[in-house]
Protein backbone atom coordinates (compact mmCIF):
# COMPACT_ATOMS: atom_id res chain seq x y z
CA UNK A 1 0.00 0.00 0.00
CA UNK A 2 1.55 3.48 -1.01
CA UNK A 3 2.01 6.35 1.86
CA UNK A 4 -0.72 9.31 1.19
CA UNK A 5 0.86 12.89 1.74
CA UNK A 6 -2.32 14.72 2.41
CA UNK A 7 -1.29 18.62 2.33
CA UNK A 8 -3.41 21.50 2.96
CA UNK A 9 -3.10 25.21 1.19
CA UNK A 10 -3.48 28.10 3.36
CA UNK A 11 -6.70 29.05 3.79
CA UNK A 12 -7.37 32.63 1.85
CA UNK A 13 -7.72 35.52 4.66
CA UNK A 14 -11.21 37.67 3.65
CA UNK A 15 -9.76 40.95 3.35
CA UNK A 16 -12.50 42.57 6.13
CA UNK A 17 -10.14 40.33 8.32
CA UNK A 18 -7.24 42.44 7.57
CA UNK A 19 -8.59 45.04 8.96
CA UNK A 20 -9.70 43.49 12.11
CA UNK A 21 -6.01 42.28 12.37
CA UNK A 22 -4.27 45.54 11.34
CA UNK A 23 -6.75 47.11 13.94
CA UNK A 24 -5.94 44.61 16.91
CA UNK A 25 -4.53 40.35 16.36
CA UNK A 26 -7.11 39.53 19.44
CA UNK A 27 -9.66 40.69 17.46
CA UNK A 28 -8.79 38.73 14.50
CA UNK A 29 -8.48 35.76 16.49
CA UNK A 30 -11.62 36.41 18.35
CA UNK A 31 -13.96 37.07 14.77
CA UNK A 32 -11.53 34.44 12.46
CA UNK A 33 -10.42 31.88 14.45
CA UNK A 34 -13.30 31.45 17.02
CA UNK A 35 -16.28 33.13 14.69
CA UNK A 36 -17.33 35.09 17.51
CA UNK A 37 -19.17 38.50 16.69
CA UNK A 38 -21.27 40.32 18.97
CA UNK A 39 -23.83 42.80 17.62
CA UNK A 40 -24.72 46.40 18.78
CA UNK A 41 -26.06 49.56 17.30
CA UNK A 42 -22.86 50.39 15.35
CA UNK A 43 -22.65 47.17 13.90
CA UNK A 44 -26.14 47.17 13.46
CA UNK A 45 -26.24 50.62 11.64
CA UNK A 46 -23.16 49.77 9.05
CA UNK A 47 -25.21 46.86 8.01
CA UNK A 48 -27.98 48.49 7.34
CA UNK A 49 -25.57 51.50 5.78
CA UNK A 50 -24.34 49.06 3.20
CA UNK A 51 -27.32 47.33 2.24
CA UNK A 52 -27.40 49.76 -0.87
CA UNK A 53 -23.73 48.67 -2.36
CA UNK A 54 -24.14 44.93 -1.22
CA UNK A 55 -27.03 44.90 -3.89
CA UNK A 56 -24.12 45.10 -6.70
CA UNK A 57 -24.80 46.51 -10.10
CA UNK A 58 -23.59 49.33 -12.38
CA UNK A 59 -23.89 52.97 -11.86
CA UNK A 60 -22.77 56.30 -12.71
CA UNK A 61 -21.20 58.92 -11.09
CA UNK A 62 -20.59 61.86 -12.85
CA UNK A 63 -18.08 61.12 -15.76
CA UNK A 64 -17.15 57.74 -13.69
CA UNK A 65 -18.61 54.19 -14.04
CA UNK A 66 -18.93 52.12 -10.54
CA UNK A 67 -19.27 48.57 -10.05
CA UNK A 68 -20.19 47.62 -6.94
CA UNK A 69 -19.52 44.48 -4.95
CA UNK A 70 -17.00 43.25 -6.78
CA UNK A 71 -14.99 40.17 -5.99
CA UNK A 72 -11.58 40.04 -5.93
CA UNK A 73 -8.39 37.87 -4.96
CA UNK A 74 -4.17 37.22 -4.69
CA UNK A 75 -3.29 34.12 -4.62
CA UNK A 76 0.09 35.75 -4.18
CA UNK A 77 -1.14 36.90 -0.91
CA UNK A 78 -3.91 34.15 -0.24
CA UNK A 79 -6.39 37.09 0.21
CA UNK A 80 -9.91 37.32 -0.97
CA UNK A 81 -13.15 39.45 -0.55
CA UNK A 82 -15.45 42.04 -1.62
CA UNK A 83 -14.46 45.90 -3.20
CA UNK A 84 -17.17 48.02 -2.24
CA UNK A 85 -16.72 49.87 -5.11
CA UNK A 86 -14.59 49.66 -8.06
CA UNK A 87 -14.84 53.14 -9.93
CA UNK A 88 -13.19 53.74 -13.11
CA UNK A 89 -12.04 57.19 -13.72
CA UNK A 90 -10.22 58.70 -17.11
CA UNK A 91 -9.33 55.07 -18.01
CA UNK A 92 -7.77 54.13 -14.29
CA UNK A 93 -9.73 52.28 -11.60
CA UNK A 94 -9.96 53.55 -8.17
CA UNK A 95 -11.49 50.59 -4.86
CA UNK A 96 -13.37 52.76 -2.66
CA UNK A 97 -14.41 51.30 0.72
CA UNK A 98 -17.96 52.72 2.41
CA UNK A 99 -17.05 52.62 6.20
CA UNK A 100 -20.26 53.89 9.15
CA UNK A 101 -17.84 56.12 11.01
CA UNK A 102 -15.39 58.66 10.24
CA UNK A 103 -11.89 58.66 9.29
CA UNK A 104 -10.13 57.78 12.42
CA UNK A 105 -6.36 57.95 13.82
CA UNK A 106 -5.65 54.35 13.16
CA UNK A 107 -4.71 52.76 9.61
CA UNK A 108 -7.05 49.50 9.87
CA UNK A 109 -8.93 50.73 6.67
CA UNK A 110 -6.48 51.59 5.06
CA UNK A 111 -4.72 48.15 4.73
CA UNK A 112 -8.15 46.43 4.05
CA UNK A 113 -7.95 49.04 1.24
CA UNK A 114 -4.87 48.50 -0.29
CA UNK A 115 -5.07 44.39 0.00
CA UNK A 116 -7.90 45.25 -2.63
CA UNK A 117 -6.31 46.97 -4.87
CA UNK A 118 -3.34 44.42 -4.74
CA UNK A 119 -6.23 41.92 -5.51
CA UNK A 120 -7.13 44.48 -8.24
CA UNK A 121 -3.69 44.87 -9.27
CA UNK A 122 -2.60 40.96 -9.65
CA UNK A 123 -5.96 39.90 -11.27
CA UNK A 124 -5.75 42.26 -14.06
CA UNK A 125 -1.86 43.41 -14.15
CA UNK A 126 -1.96 46.62 -13.50
CA UNK A 127 -0.57 49.34 -11.20
CA UNK A 128 -3.43 51.14 -8.98
CA UNK A 129 -1.69 54.56 -7.68
CA UNK A 130 -4.95 55.73 -4.93
CA UNK A 131 -8.00 54.75 -3.82
CA UNK A 132 -10.72 55.83 -1.44
CA UNK A 133 -12.53 55.49 1.73
CA UNK A 134 -15.94 56.92 2.14
CA UNK A 135 -16.71 58.06 5.58
CA UNK A 136 -20.78 57.90 6.05
CA UNK A 137 -20.42 59.90 9.69
CA UNK A 138 -19.17 62.90 7.99
CA UNK A 139 -20.35 61.93 4.34
CA UNK A 140 -16.96 62.36 2.38
CA UNK A 141 -14.16 60.59 0.61
CA UNK A 142 -10.72 60.37 2.25
CA UNK A 143 -8.04 59.63 -0.63
CA UNK A 144 -5.80 57.17 0.49
CA UNK A 145 -2.49 56.58 -1.49
CA UNK A 146 -1.47 53.12 -2.07
CA UNK A 147 2.44 54.13 -0.58
CA UNK A 148 5.40 51.69 -0.67
CA UNK A 149 5.10 51.74 3.00
CA UNK A 150 1.20 50.84 3.13
CA UNK A 151 1.74 48.15 0.61
CA UNK A 152 4.58 46.77 2.81
CA UNK A 153 2.35 47.05 5.83
CA UNK A 154 -0.75 45.51 4.01
CA UNK A 155 1.57 42.17 2.81
CA UNK A 156 3.41 41.74 6.30
CA UNK A 157 -0.15 41.75 7.58
CA UNK A 158 -1.40 39.33 5.08
CA UNK A 159 1.35 37.07 6.46
CA UNK A 160 1.24 37.85 9.75
CA UNK A 161 -3.17 36.41 9.24
CA UNK A 162 -1.20 33.10 7.91
CA UNK A 163 1.04 32.89 11.10
CA UNK A 164 -2.43 33.09 13.30
CA UNK A 165 -4.23 31.21 11.61
CA UNK A 166 -1.53 28.40 11.68
CA UNK A 167 -0.83 29.12 15.36
CA UNK A 168 -4.86 28.88 16.01
CA UNK A 169 -3.87 31.18 19.65
CA UNK A 170 -5.82 34.08 21.35
CA UNK A 171 -2.80 36.81 21.27
CA UNK A 172 -3.00 39.02 24.66
CA UNK A 173 -5.23 42.05 24.80
CA UNK A 174 -4.32 45.66 23.53
CA UNK A 175 -2.43 48.25 25.93
CA UNK A 176 -4.27 50.75 23.39
CA UNK A 177 -7.76 51.59 26.03
CA UNK A 178 -8.88 54.02 22.89
CA UNK A 179 -8.84 50.78 20.83
CA UNK A 180 -10.52 48.99 23.38
CA UNK A 181 -13.12 51.65 24.07
CA UNK A 182 -14.61 51.65 20.61
CA UNK A 183 -14.03 47.79 19.67
CA UNK A 184 -17.73 45.54 19.42
CA UNK A 185 -15.66 42.83 21.23
CA UNK A 186 -15.32 44.55 24.61
CA UNK A 187 -17.59 42.87 26.27
CA UNK A 188 -16.34 39.28 24.98
CA UNK A 189 -12.41 40.43 25.87
CA UNK A 190 -12.89 42.45 28.89
CA UNK A 191 -9.40 43.77 28.11
CA UNK A 192 -9.65 45.92 31.31
CA UNK A 193 -10.68 43.08 33.87
CA UNK A 194 -7.48 41.08 32.24
CA UNK A 195 -5.41 44.04 32.79
CA UNK A 196 -6.40 44.51 36.47
CA UNK A 197 -5.87 40.50 36.65
CA UNK A 198 -2.97 40.91 35.55
CA UNK A 199 -1.67 43.75 37.97
CA UNK A 200 -2.76 41.93 40.84
CA UNK A 201 -1.00 38.84 40.05
CA UNK A 202 2.64 41.16 39.43
CA UNK A 203 1.70 42.88 42.63
CA UNK A 204 1.27 39.50 44.26
CA UNK A 205 4.04 37.93 42.76
CA UNK A 206 6.60 40.75 44.13
CA UNK A 207 5.44 40.48 47.48
CA UNK A 208 6.18 36.72 47.94
CA UNK A 209 9.98 36.94 46.23
S1 LIG B 1 -11.37 44.92 23.32
FE1 LIG B 1 -9.28 45.64 22.83
S2 LIG B 1 -7.93 43.86 23.11
FE2 LIG B 1 -10.06 43.12 22.99
S3 LIG B 1 -10.39 42.55 20.85
FE3 LIG B 1 -11.10 44.66 21.10
S4 LIG B 1 -9.34 45.97 20.62
FE4 LIG B 1 -8.58 43.90 20.95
Amino acid sequence: MSATTITQEPDYIPLSMLNALAYCPRRFAYEFIQGEMLYNEHVVEGTLQHQGIDLGGTAWLGEAVQERRVYVWSERLKLAGFCDVVEQRDGKLYPVEYKKGRPGKWQSDHVQLCGQALCLEERLDITIAEGAIFYFAVRRRERVAFTPELRAETERIAAEAQRLLVSATLPPQLENKAKCRDCSLKPLCLPDELRTLARRRKATWEDEV
